[in-house]
């Protein structure tokens, strides 16, 4: 088989590549325009069956060749990470959505099994946990930076929806939360990157808000095998999943975990959210995924422990 992962330079689609080289016989196709991907990711990859298209999803004949030519699609590229929201909110949401609409109408072509990467951002500020899939506030608005990236993304799952009712396209669509593991760089303003780094150089760790505000932590390597499993799964295909550990973690705990497992002597420093990005950014207090779905439909759910993932 041949394989199209979107974003597959970056971060959690280079471990998807290193799943699908080790599970599967499948070839990979990689289309990435190197925005946030970076060719590091795809250096240890020593073999003919991965093959590098520098390009932007935003191409749509480039991408209707791509689609074409693949019997499944991973849709993971997209303008991520808090910092690149804020400062580009457009870029952010004209590349979520046009790439996503020149990905679902090349796979509707050819009923070509296409995974859509979501995020747990669509849920917004919603106050109630565990979250659940339909919960109905998810697509309501809110007014911080965030809302290009979560509208858009709200928006791409909608599109996927609907070209698997018009379609009949396979489609899936997973909303991740929190993935972390190696690879991940603070540059885009990620936690868990940036707390390391901080603590090997002796820096106190910056933590936004008063750092009681939680986040599931949920390792790559499960999140990749999740993926695959779930559009290999006919039972999944027209539906939403979360894709997340359901044991979260306060950031001021990350912190302090950090501080100990690195033996430094770093302390913690709280920032208001307001000095951190803009005035009117805001985090939810609370993120924690409703696994139920996943355990019902791939009778498994993200289990590795937050202390194996910093390890
Ligand atoms: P990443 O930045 O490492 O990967 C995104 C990749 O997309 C990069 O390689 C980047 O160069 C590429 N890209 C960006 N714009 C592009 C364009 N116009 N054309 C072609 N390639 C483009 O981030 P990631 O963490 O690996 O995220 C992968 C996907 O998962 C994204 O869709 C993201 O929104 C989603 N996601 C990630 C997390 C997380 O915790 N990491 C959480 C929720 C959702």
């Amino acid at each position: 088989m041949s394989v199209l992962i979107t974003g597959g330079a970056g971060f959690i689609g280079s471990h998807l590549i290193d799943h699908l080289l080790a599970e599967t016989d499948d070839r990979v196709v990689v289309l990435d325009d190197f925005s946030t991907g970076n060719a590091a990711n795809l250096a240890h990859l020593d073999t003919d069956r991965v093959e590098t298209v520098d390009g932007d999803v935003r191409d749509g004949s480039l991408v209707t060749d791509l689609v074409a030519d693949s019997d499944a699609v991973y849709h993971l590229a997209a303008a991520v990470g808090v910092k690149t929201i804020v400062e580009n909110p457009l870029d952010s949401i004209r590349t979520n959505l046009k790439g996503t609409e020149n990905v679902l109408e090349a796979a509707a072509a050819d009923a070509t099994p296409t995974f859509i990467a979501s995020s747990s951002e669509v849920y917004g500020k919603s106050e109630s946990v565990p979250f659940a899939e339909d919960d109905d506030r998810v697509y309501g608005p809110t007014t911080s930076p965030r809302w290009g990236y979560a509208t858009a993304k709200a928006a791409d799952e909608f599109l996927a929806l609907g070209h698997h009712s018009e379609h009949d396209l396979p489609v899936v669509v997973g909303r991740y939360f929190n993935i972390v593991g190696p690879r991940q760089t603070g540059q885009y303003g990620m936690v868990i990157p940036t707390f390391v780094e901080q603590a090997l150089a002796g820096d106190d760790l910056t933590v936004y808000g008063d750092g009681t505000q939680t986040r599931s932590f949920t390792h790559v390597a499960e999140a990749v095998s999740i993926t695959h499993e779930l559009l290999t799964t006919p039972e999944a295909h027209g539906r939403v999943f979360n894709v997340g550990t359901p044991d979260p973690t306060s950031i001021n705990d990350l912190a302090t975990r950090v501080i100990e497992l690195t033996d430094s002597d770093s302390g913690i420093t709280h920032v208001p959210f307001a000095e951190a990005y803009s005035e009117d950014f805001e985090e939810p207090d609370e993120r924690e995924p409703d696994v139920s779905k996943l355990r019902d439909v791939l009778g498994r759910t993200p289990t590795v422990e937050l202390d194996r993932i910093l390890h």
